[in-house]
C-alpha cells in the first residue's frame, strides 16, 4: 500500500542513535533520509578552508551565497553523499576538527536561516526522514511524526569509541570522547537560536539499553500503526 507524503523529524544529542535509526527507518518507509548535521559540517568546512571568520557578517553573507551544498540521498543507499561546491566532502566533514567547529558555527543565526531554507526545500516533493537538533521544533514544526532520541552520556561515548575503533580512528580515549560529547551537548542545548530540545509533541525514545534494531522497530511500529491502518 502506498502511503501519503510524510515528514519524520528525529532530533537528539550527538551519538544518541538518531542517525543510525533515521537511515534504517527511511529505508523501511521507502523515503529519503537527510542528515541535517552534515549540512552544518559542510559550512564549517567551507569557512575553515577559506579562512572566513563567521563573526564578520559581511564575509559570512558572501560565503553563504557562494556555498552550494548538495545532499544526494537515494532510497537504495543509507549514507548521504555530501557535495560542497562540486567536491565530494562526505568523508572530510567527519574529521574531528570539523565535528567540533560545526557546533560553534551552528550558533549563528544567518547560517541557521540558510540551512533551514535548504532543509525545507528538500522535503517539498518527497517523503523524508530528517535528523538533527531542531527538526521537530523549527524546521518542520508540523512534521507528521516527531521523535526525540536520547541515551546516557556513558553509552553515547562508548558507541562513538567503538565506531572510531571500527573505522580505524582509534586515538581518542573514552574519557576524551565523553568530554567532547559533553561540550557539544552544552553548546547545542544552550545556544540562543534553535537550541537542542524536545518538541512538546515529540515522542521520547531512550536508546541507552536498546539495540539498533530495537530502536528502529520501536519507531517504525509507532509510524506504521498510524499510516498503514
Ligand atoms: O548531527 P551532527 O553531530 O553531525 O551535527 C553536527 C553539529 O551540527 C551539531 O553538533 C550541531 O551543533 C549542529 N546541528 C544543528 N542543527 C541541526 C543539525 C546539526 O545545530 N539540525
Amino acid at each position: 500500500m502506498r502511503m501519503k507524503k510524510i515528514i519524520v523529524a528525529i532530533d537528539g544529542p550527538a551519538s544518541s542513535g538518531k542517525s543510525t535509526t533515521a537511515k534504517q527507518l527511511a529505508k523501511k518507509l521507502d523515503c529519503i533520509y537527510v542528515d541535517s548535521g552534515a549540512m552544518y559540517r559542510a559550512v564549517a568546512l567551507y569557512l575553515l578552508q577559506n579562512d572566513i571568520n563567521f563573526h564578520d557578517k559581511t564575509m559570512l553573507r558572501k560565503a553563504l551565497v557562494a556555498i552550494n551544498i548538495e545532499i544526494i540521498s537515494s532510497k537504495h543507499k543509507e549514507e548521504n553523499t555530501i557535495i560542497l561546491n562540486g567536491e565530494n566532502v562526505t568523508k572530510k566533514i567527519r574529521e574531528p576538527e570539523i565535528t567540533n567547529y560545526s557546533s560553534t558555527i551552528a550558533k549563528d543565526g544567518l547560517i541557521r536561516e540558510r540551512m533551514v531554507e535548504l532543509q525545507r526545500k528538500l522535503a517539498e516533493t518527497r517523503s523524508i526522514v530528517m535528523d538533527g537538533r531542531d527538526i521537530g521544533t523549527v524546521v518542520f514544526p508540523h512534521a507528521d511524526f516527531k521523535f526525540f532520541v536520547i541515551a546516557s552520556i556513558e553509552e553515547r561515548a562508548k558507541r562513538r569509541w567503538l565506531e572510531n575503533q571500527n573505522k580505524g580512528l582509534g586515538s581518542k580515549t573514552l574519557d576524551e570522547i565523553k568530554q567532547e560529547l559533553a561540550f557539544r551537548d552544552k553548546t547545542d542545548s544552550t545556544r540562543e537560536i534553535a537550541p537542542l530540545k524536545k518538541a512538546e509533541d515529540a515522542i521520547e525514545i531512550d536508546t541507552t539499553n536498546l539495540s539498533v534494531q530495537q530502536q528502529v522497530e520501536e519507531i517504525y511500529g509507532i509510524i506504521k500503526n498510524e499510516i498503514f491502518l
